[in-house]
């Protein structure tokens, strides 16, 4: 097909598949809401310090994307090594959460009951048979009801905002990778043995962020020809004949259309039906109020220290604290921050226009210094400026029927043959920058061979039932 092509959304996505477009020589526009490309991935500046939306690392299991990456980054793309660990009960934990290390730090009650309830998990898998739907029937099925009221249970709550009987086992399978009791057996022993497969440590990351994939990336597109609208909002979409004919979008409060030939959305799926007119999504209301996106505050402070701690995540579990995640910029990049001094940014799960998305950012930093001196990081007086960001559409909620809701506006979508739908938030899925890229470029590959039809192949690209982040080819 060639013409006109919209995508809507510049994030990794709808960048990705302006970039492969472009780069066959399509005439492709991307709108883009915020006022600069790379969605979830854009790095913000600030007095020299520079912090993501929530410290985000490229790794890929697909060698020609890391290829591609590499080349357009050239010298700016740096190398690193990633460190975390669980901070639980005043001790620092591996993660992932490891049986040895369990074993090593924990008291004896803790490790005889965690022990325990492992074992009658494991004979009741074997035995008895039943369908884990949630993630709370996943994880104590697999670690036994000890461990998940310590960490499992309380992590999840906070990252979701519901209880984890109420969030799908999906989220579970890709995510959490299982305990290996011969480590403990070998510790025991005194044995040594190869170290088991667990997440990538090796990851690549621009120098100045990981923003800085994203602004490289628009720069190529425009160079070849491609244009990108900020501050464009999409609204709507003119239909004639079951075909998308144009996008509706507003800028600086004004509506303008577009005319187009094709459109790769990366929006957020429940966004896009509501652009369709009313008409024709009758029925569809309930779907797209079902399929919900959980919200994320991040405290960014500038701290007169020169270094915090050697970690690159570090995950707090425990409900009473309000942060799920801390991370120092720096351990990704020198160039997060100035010479001599460091910085902390909280990743702080909320809803949309709850008490934390609009706490005051004095309270709320009030609330963080107490928390993170209960935590052993006592930066109190070293704190130099703060400021908060915050995405909407941080996590797409798992909920135990959202493949139902989903499937349902993927189907409303078949009869609409020259649209896709992609990405993280287009598809619902709770995937990385990576696969968002290959989806983009996927897209971009159905549209130029003609084969929009078979979209579904794009929606379910890399399925989720395998153990996400394991390897890549930095690894
Ligand atoms: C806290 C956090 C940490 C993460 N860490 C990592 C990590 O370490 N590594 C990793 O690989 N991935 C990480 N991710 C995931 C990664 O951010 C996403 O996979 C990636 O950004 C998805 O890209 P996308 O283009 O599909 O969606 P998005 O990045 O969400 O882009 C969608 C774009 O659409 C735009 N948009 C929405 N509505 C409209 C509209 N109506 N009109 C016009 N534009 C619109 C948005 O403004 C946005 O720019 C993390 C995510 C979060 C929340």
């Amino acid at each position: 097909m060639k013409g006109k092509v919209l995508v809507l959304g510049g994030g990794p996505c709808g960048l990705s598949a302006a970039w492969e477009l472009s780069k066959h020589g399509y005439n492709v526009t991307v709108l883009e809401k915020g006022s600069k490309v790379g969605g979830l991935c854009i790095t913000n500046e600030y007095n020299g310090y520079r912090f993501d939306l929530g410290g985000h690392r490229f790794i890929s299991k697909n060698r020609e994307l890391v290829e591609d990456v590499r080349t357009m980054m050239g010298s700016e793309l740096l190398t690193s090594s990633r460190k975390s660990v669980i901070l639980l009960k005043g001790k620092v934990f591996e993660y992932p959460l490891s049986a040895k290390d369990i074993f090593l730090k924990m008291d004896m009650w803790t490790n005889a009951k965690a022990f325990m309830s492992y074992l009658i998990a494991a004979f009741s898998r074997m035995f008895v048979r039943k369908r884990e739907v949630s993630f709370e029937d996943w994880i104590v099925r697999r670690f036994g009801r000890t461990l998940y009221n310590l960490f499992f249970g309380p992590y999840t709550e906070k990252l979701w905002g519901i209880s984890p009987g109420e969030i799908s086992s999906d989220w579970a399978s890709q995510r959490i990778s299982l305990l290996n009791l011969k480590d403990v057996l070998f510790h025991l022993l005194k044995l040594k043995r190869r170290t088991p497969r667990t997440y990538a440590k090796g990851y690549y990351y621009p120098k100045k962020g990981i923003g800085q994939m994203f602004d490289i990336m628009g720069g190529e597109i425009e160079s070849m020809g491609g244009r990108i609208v900020l501050n464009a909002e999409v609204v709507g979409v003119n239909i004639n004949n079951d075909a998308i004919t144009g996008v509706r979008y507003l800028k600086d409060g004004v509506e303008e259309t577009i005319d187009c030939d094709a459109v790769i959305s990366t929006i957020s799926l429940p966004d896009l039906i509501n652009t369709f007119p009313a008409h024709l999504t009758a029925g569809m209301e309930k779907h797209i109020s079902l399929l919900k996106f959980r919200a994320v505050r991040f405290l960014n402070i500038l701290v007169n220290l020169p270094d915090i701690s050697e970690n690159t995540w570090m995950y707090v579990s425990e409900g009473k604290y309000i942060m799920t995640r801390i991370q120092e910029p720096k351990r990704r990049s020198s160039f997060s921050a100035p010479e001599g001094k460091t910085s902390i940014m909280l990743e702080i799960p909320c809803n949309e226009g709850d008490e934390i998305w609009s706490c005051p950012k004095v309270d709320l930093l009030e609330r963080c210094l107490k928390d993170l001196k209960d935590l052993g990081l006592d930066i109190r007086d070293k704190v130099v400026d703060y400021f908060t960001t915050g995405v909407t559409h941080g996590y797409p909620v798992y909920t135990l029927d959202y493949v139902e809701h989903r499937q349902k506006l993927f189907q409303f979508l078949e009869r609409y043959e020259n649209i896709i739908t992609c990405g993280r938030q287009g598809t619902f899925r709770y995937i990385f920058m990576d696969i968002a890229m290959e989806m983009g470029i996927a897209a971009a590959h159905h549209l130029m061979l003609d084969t929009m039809s078979k979209k579904d192949a794009i929606h379910h690209m890399r399925s989720e039932d395998e153990l996400i982040e394991v390897s890549s080819v930095t690894s």
